[in-house]
């Protein structure tokens, strides 16, 4: 283990309130040097930065010196970057049949908590995986037993935060209740929640309006505790809601739109998280300075930068996963439909839940949604009012 520095960390962790909370980063490289992530997060405008600790796809890692850990520590107290976070590796599942990839994905958790408390970062993010068609449940006492070793291996000053999934095909805690059985399940307060404002919408939690909005937040404040969200991933969707799919947008050009995320900070909602980026960019580099400066506009109440146009529908066609029609026709909604909820539908989701979010889809209307007509006028699509749960 890595030495400590508790006055540097303890800088780090400082919040402010006022006009630079909740605090706006972006997701960077850590390529070459991991310290080179702050000064990619200086350039942007970033007021934190998660980084991967490890190459995303592989499992092998490879060790940070420690004057590049110094460095990072260094450079994140004399710019005020934090609180900083790690994303865990993508081929961690806690919820797998095969007790040798189980062990794979403690090992890196293990190892990026570690590495996560010498940088002086706040937490761990990961996707806790996807069950395979066994259930949540088949797997809940073998995800909670791996999440207590990795806690009880990596040093006490360091979260480790569970990030809502899409819903895509049989993936575990795309539901806050899912979330919330497991936390309670490890019974550690070092256990914290990740919103990713994509997922959520895609796993049918209508964040883009108010009344949607509070459903969401009302659930997550009975299933897992709001104080327990610590971190936010702010990227729009590419796909409807309750599409099921993981498709990060450009803030803006997506189903949740400026009228969303504007809705998002006018309602105060998830103040004391940490929000990052992890968008395409309009440029398609990754996190860029506009897509920080919208949501820093939305913070101060201001009114955003001028967003470019979205590129035409056809060059997003299969970012898009097919046309709308073709979306529509494949979740059972034909476009412009009123919302109907398909009781057997939502065969992962628990019935509570699904049932909260169809009153929500049932009492959104169109006027709440300006950004997302004119887009649709744009392109000469609607986006259908309520997908199939997935
Ligand atoms: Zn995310
Ligand atoms: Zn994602």
């Amino acid at each position: 283990m890595s030495p400590r520095v508790p006055a540097a960390k303890a800088a780090l962790k400082v919040r402010t309130k006022g006009k630079d909370s909740p605090r706006i980063g972006a997701h960077v490289s850590s390529a070459g040097h991991i310290d080179v992530a702050i000064d990619h997060g200086v350039e942007l405008g970033a007021e934190m930065v998660q980084i991967f600790g490890a190459a995303p796809q592989m499992w092998r890692r490879k060790e940070h010196p420690e004057t590049d850990i110094a460095a990072f520590r260094a450079k994140a107290a004399e710019h005020g970057i934090g609180p900083n976070f790690i994303h865990g590796v993508y081929l961690t599942n806690l919820a797998t049949a095969d007790p040798e990839h189980l062990e794979k994905g403690v090992a890196t958790l293990t190892a990026d908590m570690r590495l996560g408390s010498a940088l002086g970062v706040a937490g761990v993010i990961f996707h806790v995986g996807s069950h395979k068609g066994l259930g949540f449940d088949h797997y809940l006492p073998q995800m909670a037993k791996a999440m207590r070793r990795v806690l009880d291996d990596s040093p006490d000053d360091i979260q480790l935060c569970i990030e809502n999934n899409a819903g895509t095909g049989d993936s575990v805690c795309s539901s806050f209740e899912e979330i919330g059985r497991l936390m309670a399940a490890i019974g550690s307060d070092r256990v914290k929640v990740c919103v990713d404002t994509c997922h959520a919408y895609s796993a049918g939690y209508d964040l883009a309006v108010a009344e949607g909005l509070e459903l969401a937040l009302s659930e997550i404040e009975q299933e897992v505790g709001l104080g327990n969200v610590v971190a936010v991933h702010a990227n729009d969707s590419k796909t409807p809601l309750g599409s099921g799919k993981d498709r990060h947008e450009n803030i803006g050009w997506g189903s949740i739109g400026t009228a969303g995320f504007r809705n998002l900070f006018q309602r105060g909602a998830f103040q004391n998280a940490a929000w990052m980026l992890e968008v395409p960019g309009f440029e398609g580099g990754g996190p860029d300075a506009l897509n920080l400066d919208i949501l820093k506009a939305f913070r101060a109440g201001n009114r955003p930068p001028k967003i470019p146009d979205a590129p035409p529908p056809k060059e997003r066609k299969s970012a898009r996963g097919g046309s709308a029609k073709d979306r529509a026709s494949k979740s059972g909604v034909k476009p412009g439909v009123k919302p109907v909820l398909k009781p057997g539908a939502a065969k992962k989701a628990p019935a509570k839940v699904t049932k909260k979010r169809a009153v929500a889809a049932a009492k959104k209307t169109a006027p709440a949604k300006n950004a997302h007509k004119s887009r649709a006028t744009k392109s000469g699509t609607k986006k259908p009012a309520r997908a199939k749960q997935a």
